[in-house]
């Protein structure tokens, strides 16, 4: 996540020529939705934002005899921010063109912080997180924990996929298969595949179908190579750029659905699959780790830490055994680094 200071006076400036935009592409936007009005419209129907350009969305007609059809749409002016992913009421106009009138309930919306900080919606209606990790780069449960959190903290499902399962041997299987039942056991659904040598393929796309997914994780562990897997006639560019190279630069990439010949759709953008970790206040991060919740506010002192206060709750749980000791030490580590951020937060 970009990390970038900015001055006040620059904020300033940012925000002066972006609600200078703003006002532009907004006047030329009621041009062309006045030039749509006054040509024919269709009936109202429904549609499926697939992807953002600018002020313009392409959508799928979901209905009709226009189903499966895209439409370069704009939208009528009072409409809250729309994402991929949304659910929206438009009208066709001629050449593939159309307005934008309305936007359904979002069940699920995918969020991050902005520039200044803002959580905005990204993706809509995002029915489960996959937190792909491989034997190499290494799988350290803290990092898994964190993506962990990030997922519970927007309330979509995340599940495990193993990539890379041709690499597993007889001296990281040991590693893994205590990953695994780490995991399952606190619920969470773990697939094992290889885009490589196509192992364990077949979990992965039931596991896929009837639903939107976004593949998340860290770098190297083969994202690309799965999504390339799974969308074929797509050119995804495999062992692109790293995170760290990329660090720093602002990823404007918009969110892109795709339908899957396998069944199930997916979003994905380069900001999509680096989706982590943001700053989060104490108890987001704690109900983060699903087994604590039945604890949370049972400690003895408002504000324990949970090292080792007399009456804590989650200690005592600790040493019952109902929570693992490596978890543990990822929610005090996670806490650690968000003070962290914290401190950097307040200088600006
Ligand atoms: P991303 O950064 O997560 O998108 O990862 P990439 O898809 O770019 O893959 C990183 C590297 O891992 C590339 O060199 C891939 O060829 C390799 N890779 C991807 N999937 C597998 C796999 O299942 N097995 C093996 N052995 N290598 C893989
Ligand atoms: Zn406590």
């Amino acid at each position: 996540m970009g990390k970038r200071r900015l001055t006040k006076q620059q904020k300033w400036r940012i925000k002066k020529i972006q609600d200078e935009r703003a006002r532009r592409a907004e006047r030329k936007e009621s041009e062309a939705v006045e030039q749509l009005d006054a040509g024919d419209l269709s009936a109202e129907q429904k549609g499926l934002v697939i992807a953002h350009y600018g002020q313009q969305l392409d959508v799928e007609a979901l209905d009709g005899d226009l189903k499966g059809q895209l439409h370069r749409c704009y939208v009528r002016a009072n409409i809250d921010s729309l994402v991929t992913g949304d659910i929206v009421t438009w009208r066709a106009g001629s050449d593939n063109s159309g307005i934008i009138v309305a936007r359904g309930d979002r069940h699920t919306a995918l969020k991050r912080p902005d520039k200044f900080g803002q959580l905005k919606p990204i993706a809509a209606n995002i029915d489960q997180i996959l937190i792909v990790i491989a034997p190499e780069p290494e799988a350290h449960a803290n990092l898994i924990d964190r993506y962990l959190v990030a997922a519970e903290a927007v309330e979509i499902p995340p599940k495990i996929i193993m990539n890379k399962k041709d690499l597993i041997n007889d001296e990281n299987q040991a590693r893994i298969t205590h990953l695994q039942s780490l995991y399952t056991k606190l619920g969470y659904d773990w697939i094992e595949v290889s885009s490589k040598s196509r192992e364990g393929l077949a979990p992965l796309v039931k596991l896929l179908s009837n639903r939107t997914s976004i593949f998340v994780g860290q770098s190297g562990v083969g994202k690309s190579s799965l999504i390339q897997m799974l969308l074929p006639e797509e050119n995804i560019r495999v062992g692109e750029l790293s995170e760290g190279v990329r660090k720093g630069t602002h990823t404007t990439t918009t969110a892109k659905l795709f339908h899957m010949p396998t069944g199930g759709d997916l979003v994905d953008s380069p900001g999509i699959r680096e989706f982590g970790l943001w700053h989060m206040d104490e108890l987001t991060l704690a109900q983060g780790f699903v087994e604590f919740r039945p604890f949370l506010g049972a400690c003895k002192f408002r504000d324990c830490k949970h090292q080792g206060e007399p009456g804590c709750a989650l200690q005592s749980a600790l040493e019952q055994g109902e929570i693992e000791s490596s978890r543990m030490e990822s929610f005090q580590r996670i806490r650690d680094s968000l003070d962290d951020q914290t401190i950097i937060n307040t200088h600006d």
